[in-house]
């Protein structure tokens, strides 16, 4: 999935379990790196084999940074939008890879190569993405407005 997907999820379940539920703090992290696996399984289109990989990237981890900052300018408080970059950072992983040349490995489980990554063309993949991130808008307005 996505850097922003992961994002958006992420501050989702932070409003819920973290804002609204009052979870602990560590729990809700460990719920939401399970989370990235998870979502890594649903079938999805991913940039990282297209010829624009680095514009696909930047894109998205920019949409990612630019939610948080838009979120933290309207007072959202820190702790819960740093939720959303938790949830997206094992991808990073993704991005030292890359920045390698494809030498070394994944530390992520989902990204490994025996992982069963969900993959889909392009029409259907990038869909299930912006479904899953206006649902996670709704259920962050829901839960902490
Ligand atoms: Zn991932």
């Amino acid at each position: 999935m996505w850097v922003v997907t992961h994002t958006y999820v992420g501050l989702a379940m932070g409003a819920v379990l973290y804002a609204a539920l009052g979870l602990p703090y560590w729990v809700v992290l460990a719920v939401i790196i399970v989370s990235h696996v998870l979502l890594d399984l649903v079938p999805h289109w991913d940039y990282a084999f297209t010829a624009h990989h680095v514009l696909w990237g930047c894109v998205d981890f920019f949409s990612a940074l630019a939610t948080c900052l838009v979120l933290l300018a309207l007072g959202v408080p820190f702790a819960l939008v740093l939720l959303g970059p938790v949830s997206g950072a094992p991808d990073f992983d993704v991005l030292v890879h890359a920045i390698r040349g494809s030498r070394g490995r994944y530390w992520f489980p989902s990204h490994w190569d025996g992982f069963p990554h969900g993959a889909c063309g392009p029409v259907f993949g990038i869909g299930v993405q912006a479904a899953l991130l206006l649902a996670s808008v709704a259920v962050f307005a829901d839960a902490y407005w």
